[in-house]
């Protein structure tokens, strides 16, 4: 799981060290902390009411001349700073805020990383106007403690979360800039056209490599290189082969009901499934039942009515399967529709650029900031319900996974959040963020009550 880190940053004497003792105890592991040796950075496993995390202290250079010190401190505290995933910015609520608390204050926010804000040494009461005074740091709400009295901590604990867990969340995935071949699948009821789809496809292109023994018994996987006449570059194509699309299926499987197995081969292996209706026969109920489980699959989907040569009333048809989809279809609106004629060869570029295009939405990923800003208007737009007069309440959103794009919401009360809140803030994503007709998933963590955890 990969873990946070935090920086504690502030000008000297603040009780950086103080608070990186509280949070690190015993843990503290300092390579050479040997009398002489000037460590200008602590660093160990600090934990807080059960999160865990790495922090680093950027205390060390106190000891020299203060003249020096905005200079060294710069260069410390940066390096510190953009190796964490949190700065804490640690300030004396007695003495209030001093202008190398600005000046600091300043060019953190400047930089990318989140800073939170505590006024220490504000025990008791004491420290509440150096407190509000750090407001004007215009780096968030300052909270009040005392890291020699172990005061306030649950505050602490409540703003250094979110950028914890997000980082435990977020996945060492490994992505490919440029996505590699597309995996495709052509899947569809017998006679829609799936096999003279792929010959014309295969026909008309350059085989870069031939069929290879592939990903599941029964089924090979054919690469070509496509021709994009948009950007006239070529780009590579996997193309999944299901029970021999290429050869002349015989007469009897066409008889059939269409393979479950290939249906759910194909799915498997692709990242976009190309489901082809029969435009001579319209949309079906078992094509929905397809273009349903490539969707509950989390794959993504483009519908191609093939057959579009031989079309009677061409507008009206193509009207209607796009009306009957967005019925049909209620939990993915907007799946794009395109015509082709596996005969003629017509569309079939059309049909492969809306291909790459759906994975490009598929893999896609949001920057935090554009998300959680985007997080704070939807739930400020329109606010979660108070079931039984108590505010379900939604903290911060981070993105999981690409591919599809998933995300977790944590919050306080969430398992009695409603579906169409759920379905609320999906359409709203997908609108602002620009996420297209692709599956996203979304699922709820709730936050535990740290005073409860403690009591058990
Ligand atoms: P599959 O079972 O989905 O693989 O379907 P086939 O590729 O075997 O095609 C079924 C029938 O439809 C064949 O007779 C094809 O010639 C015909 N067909 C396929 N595509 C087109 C098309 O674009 N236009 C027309 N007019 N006929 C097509």
């Amino acid at each position: 799981m990969p873990q946070a880190t935090v920086a504690i940053v502030g000008r000297p004497n603040v009780g950086k060290s103080t608070l990186f003792n509280r949070l690190v105890g015993k843990r503290v592991a300092l390579v050479d902390d040997r009398p002489g040796v000037t460590r200008d950075r602590r660093e160990g496993e600090g934990e807080l009411l059960g999160l865990q995390f790495r922090v680093m202290d950027t205390a060390g250079f106190e000891d020299e001349d203060p003249k020096s010190l905005p200079g060294r401190m710069r260069a410390q505290t940066e390096a510190a700073v953009r190796e964490a995933d949190v700065a804490l910015f640690l300030i004396d609520a007695r003495e209030g805020l001093t202008s190398m608390d600005e000046e600091i204050g300043r060019w953190l926010r400047s930089e990318d990383t989140p800073v939170i804000v505590a006024a220490n040494k504000a025990e008791g009461r004491g420290g509440e106007a150096g407190r509000l005074e750090a407001y004007k740091l215009g780096l968030g709400d300052p909270f009040a403690i005392s890291a020699e009295h172990g005061e306030g901590l649950v505050d602490l604990f409540e703003a250094l979360r979110p950028h914890i867990e997000r980082e435990e969340f977020a996945e060492t995935e490994e992505e490919d800039p440029d996505g590699g071949p597309l995996k495709l699948a052509i899947v569809g009821r017998p006679n829609a056209g799936k096999s003279t789809l792929v010959n014309k496809m295969l026909g008309e292109e350059r085989m870069i490599t031939g069929p290879e023994a592939g990903i599941t018994r029964d089924s090979i996987s054919i690469e070509w290189l496509w021709n994009d006449p948009a950007t006239t570059e070529e780009r590579a194509v996997r193309l999944i082969d299901t029970a021999g699309l290429r050869k002349r299926a015989k007469v009897e499987d066409k008889l059939e009901k269409l393979s479950v197995m290939d249906t759910k081969r194909a799915i498997d292996f692709a990242e976009v499934v190309v489901l082809l209706l029969d435009a001579t026969r319209g949309l079906e109920v078992q094509d929905l039942k397809i273009a349903s489980q490539v969707i509950d699959e989390g794959r993504a989907l483009v519908i191609a009515m093939n057959k579009w040569d031989v079309a009677e009333g061409a507008s009206a048809l193509f009207n209607g399967v796009k009306a009957a989809l967005e019925e049909g279809l209620s939990q993915l609106k907007g799946v794009p529709l395109l015509t082709v004629s596996a005969i003629t060869g017509k569309g079939i570029d059309q049909l492969l650029g809306a291909a790459f295009d759906v994975r490009e939405q598929w893999s896609r990923r949001i920057g935090t900031g554009e998300l959680n800003r985007w997080f704070e208007r939807a739930v400020e737009t329109n606010p979660p319900p108070a079931p039984g007069g108590k505010r379900i309440k939604l903290r911060y959103i981070t993105q999981v996974k690409t591919r599809p794009p998933s995300f977790v919401i944590f919050g306080s009360r969430v398992d009695q959040l409603p579906t169409s809140y759920e379905r609320y803030l999906l359409n709203s994503m997908r609108r602002d963020l620009g996420l297209g007709p692709v599956p996203l998933r979304l699922s709820m963590r709730a936050q535990k009550n740290p005073y409860v955890d403690q009591t058990k």
